[in-house]
């Protein structure tokens, strides 16, 4: 049968970076300087090296991410793809692409679909004033041809993300936001509250107060404003940022608030395979150095014990909405989640952050907005 995991790879190529983005990448302005060649030996030789622990795991789903994977030709999946099924059990139900929506083809979609079933347009927000709040580089026409041409293509599972509460942003923004974005017709949706992340250019600015983030109530405000919107419309809040018509959730995300295994490739990418979680180091050069010399890139990896392990879990589970298993948690890691947080679990209950019902514990609509300080609780 084989473990059941997910399989992710990090492209760390975007044409400029973004100012509020903290994830791993360069900006590559000439595209023709990709690495792509070398890249892709080096994925597949990080592969070959994981190969031999790797002979019980099942893979099901796929992730490209970044970083724009669109960046990259078509070829360069079909060979991944080819080597992957070669090397290990890779049988993807579910196989995402992240794309921006500027500089797509349609040849290029139609390469992408012959390897992936689902699609992730990176829109983040859907008037002008958005995207110049955020500093994107495309336009909201760049959405609507991207949407167009990928479904030309035959991606029938498609994505949107969005950031809310970018700076200047009123709910009749919000509002013409979300009717765009439903006129789309996606099947998913991600909605990301902007958050300034330490070091990045928004947050420098935010700290010489050249830019004001959007008061607290008002945030609160667009949250359950998109919430009432996206259920309205027939999506479903499955997890803190997620929204999906029926069937569509992300079965690759699940895997990881699920607790469940994955394989991360790529520099700055995660792993976590019988109860080691890896990292390994963002930085392209070492791991093009590294894996040119036959080594794993440098990486971080630290074993989680049983009880780490099962607080992780609690954790990650409480981000998808309908909450964990009681029962489940005990089999599978032992412990008994009431006893164990004991007082702190009771507050937390009493004080409305979580609701305990039918053998599930969940967060609240007070707890949804507050996760990050329920979490902190639990961790
Ligand atoms: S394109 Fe995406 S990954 Fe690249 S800098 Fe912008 S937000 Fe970050």
């Amino acid at each position: 049968m084989g473990i059941k995991a997910a399989l992710y790879v990090h492209l760390p190529f975007c044409r400029a970076k973004c100012p509020y983005c903290d994830f791993y990448s360069l900006p590559f302005s000439d595209l023709e300087k990709i690495p792509v060649k070398e890249f892709l030996e080096a994925l597949k030789k990080e592969i070959t090296l994981w190969q031999p622990r790797l002979k019980n795991h099942k893979f099901v789903t796929f992730y490209a991410g970044g970083g724009t994977p669109s960046l990259l030709p078509p070829s360069f999946f079909e060979e991944l793809f080819s080597f992957l099924k070669a090397n290990l059990y890779f049988i993807p139900e579910e196989a995402t692409i992240e794309v921006n929506p500027e500089g797509l083809t349609f040849e290029n979609l139609l390469g992408y679909r012959r390897v992936f079933n689902r699609i992730s347009i990176g829109a983040q927000s859907f008037t002008k004033k958005g995207l110049k709040a955020l500093g994107r580089r495309h336009l909201v026409s760049d959405i609507e041809k991207a949407v167009t041409l990928a479904r030309k293509a035959g991606f029938s599972n498609l994505s949107l993300d969005m950031i809310y509460a970018w700076p200047g942003e009123n709910l009749e923004d919000l509002e013409e936001e979300l009717k765009l974005l439903v006129s789309f017709e996606p099947q998913h949706v991600s909605c990301y509250e902007l958050t300034p992340e330490p070091e990045t250019p928004l947050w420098e600015l935010i700290q010489k107060n050249k830019i004001k983030l959007l008061p607290e109530e008002k945030i609160i405000k667009f949250f359950w404003f998109i919430h009432e919107f996206l259920e309205g419309k027939g999506f479903k809040h499955y997890e803190i940022s997620n929204y999906a018509r029926p069937g569509y959730q992300c079965k690759h995300n699940l895997f990881y608030w699920e607790a469940k295994p994955y394989l991360g490739l790529g520099p700055g990418a995660a792993s976590f395979l019988e109860g080691k979680r890896f990292k390994n180091e963002e930085n392209l050069k070492k791991y093009l150095e590294a894996l040119g010399q036959g080594q794993f890139p440098p990486r971080e990896i630290e074993t989680l014990d049983a009880e780490a392990r099962f607080r992780e879990a609690v954790i990650l589970g409480l981000r998808v909405l309908k909450g964990i298993s009681l029962p489940e948690f005990k089999k599978h890691f032992g412990f008994d989640v009431l006893t164990y947080y004991g007082k702190t679990l009771k507050s937390l209950l009493a004080e409305g952050f979580l609701i305990l019902e039918n053998d599930r514990l969940r967060l609240s609509r007070k707890g949804i907005l507050l996760s990050n300080f329920v979490f902190r609780e639990l961790v």
